[in-house]
């Protein structure tokens, strides 16, 4: 377990990690629009490219405007370090890629974000990486999944649409037992929420395209190392090998050092730079997302034509409780409601007027979508009923808007809809 950090999640996401601009003294960090940096003399450069010293030469492998990124993220995480990425699926599949190779195996939760899901039951199992699926709320069955061959768990703070939420410290534990590493998709949740690495998570990753950017506007990811393993311990040799000299900082140097610098996912230097100002106010926008989230699952619950609410804030909820204490009070900003079919629920979304079908989340507007027929299209039968991604689900990802309006929207949406 990590100590909490002493200052408050609203304090840290302003101030830590940030370095003030040693040229003019700019509140906000620079954007380094560049693809290189040149050195006066090929003493320097090598000294660079060798590792003695810092600095930066290429931006597929380091920028400023890029570092200043993850610094912040790493900070708000409590982590070691962290690398950004193109996107949250390349932090995801470059973070795996770096801890597994052919032979290896995963064991991921079964109620994962679509594009994870396609990438370890699909991508990765064509190069040897194999992915075993289990329910992460049934802490024996990840034990029985794990074998000799488990080099990573991989749970979400938060499902979706089932909006289920593991026990990350019994996750954790268990994962341990066997030396495997957990990684923790945090996206859904944000470090203002949770920091798993508090519970024991040894990996964050993020798709920083939602929360962390927040207004909807660039793509992209993080990797954090929240600094709990011990990637000496040989069972992962690439780690290892870095370990003799990166100490706590191998699993870092070995994904910057060599698999996202070849794999090439880097993010650029603008949306590092547009996502870091989103974290500015990310501790406000998630205060008002989770505030009417709660309020608008409250409203669906009792509304009667609903069938069905599925949020970690309401009591009706089985991990309600654990929710609570694992998210420090707030449950996040996405729902799932059930119209009792598919018909109902496209006149539902045709009948909505500001809330747009959007195959998004964490965005400043509030967003409605049909899994199945989308971002589930891909998964079938009970996979995908695994998912929640039932045929008579929409997934609401609520917004910043005043409550009144969007309820009154999702009351006409309903009328529409019988
Ligand atoms: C969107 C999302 C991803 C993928 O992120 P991209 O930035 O779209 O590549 C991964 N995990 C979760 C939980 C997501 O919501």
């Amino acid at each position: 377990m990590k100590e909490a950090n002493d200052l408050h999640m609203e304090t840290r996401l302003l101030h830590d990690g940030m370095a003030q601009d040693p040229l003019q003294g700019a509140m906000v960090h620079p954007l380094f629009m560049t693809t290189a940096f040149g050195y006066g003399d090929p003493e320097d450069i090598e000294a660079t490219f060798a590792g003695r010293d810092a600095g930066y030469l290429y931006t597929r492998i380091q920028n400023p405007t890029i570092a200043d990124f993850e610094r912040r993220v790493a900070a708000s995480e409590g982590g070691v370090g962290a690398v950004a990425t193109a996107s949250g699926m390349a932090a995801i599949s470059t973070a795996i890629l770096t801890l597994c190779e052919q032979g290896d195996e995963v064991v991921a939760a079964r109620t994962i974000f679509g594009g994870t899901y396609s990438l370890l039951g699909r991508t990765l199992s064509r190069y040897g990486i194999k992915t075993a699926f289990v329910d992460p709320l049934d802490i024996e069955m990840i034990r029985n999944a794990i074998t000799d061959r488990t080099r990573v768990v991989f749970i979400e703070t938060t499902g979706n649409p089932r909006l289920d939420v593991p026990d990350i410290s019994a996750v954790a534990e268990t994962a341990h037992e066997k030396g495997a590493v957990l990684v923790v998709d945090n996206t859904l949740t944000t470090p203002f929420l949770v920091r798993p690495g508090e519970w024991g998570a040894d990996v964050v990753v993020h798709s920083a395209s939602k929360f962390l950017s927040g207004h909807g506007t660039a793509i992209g990811g993080v990797i954090v190392d929240t600094g709990l393993f011990d990637w000496g311990a040989g069972r992962h040799p690439l780690l290892a090998q870095y370990h003799a000299k990166f100490r706590k900082f191998a699993f870092l140097a070995a994904l910057r050092g060599q698999v996202h610098r070849d794999l090439g996912g880097c993010i650029s230097p603008f949306n590092a730079f547009l996502i870091a100002s989103g974290l500015d106010c990310l501790s406000v926008r998630m205060e008002r997302h989770c505030e009417n989230a709660l309020a608008m699952s409250a409203f669906l619950e009792k509304h009667p034509a609903v069938e069905s609410v599925r949020y970690p804030g309401l009591e009706s909820h089985e991990g309600h409780v654990l929710a609570g204490r694992q998210l420090g009070g707030r449950y996040g900003a996405i729902l799932a409601i059930r119209l009792g079919s598919r018909e109902r629920c496209f006149r539902f979304l045709k009948g909505l007027k500001r809330i747009k079908s959007v195959p998004n989340l964490g965005d400043v507007r509030t967003l409605a979508i049909h899994p199945a027929s989308t971002i589930c299209r891909d998964v079938v039968g009970a996979d995908r009923d695994a998912m929640g991604a039932w045929d008579d689900v929409v997934r609401i990802s609520v917004g910043l808007e005043h409550i009144d309006d969007i309820k009154q929207d999702m009351e006409e949406g309903l009328e529409i809809a019988d």
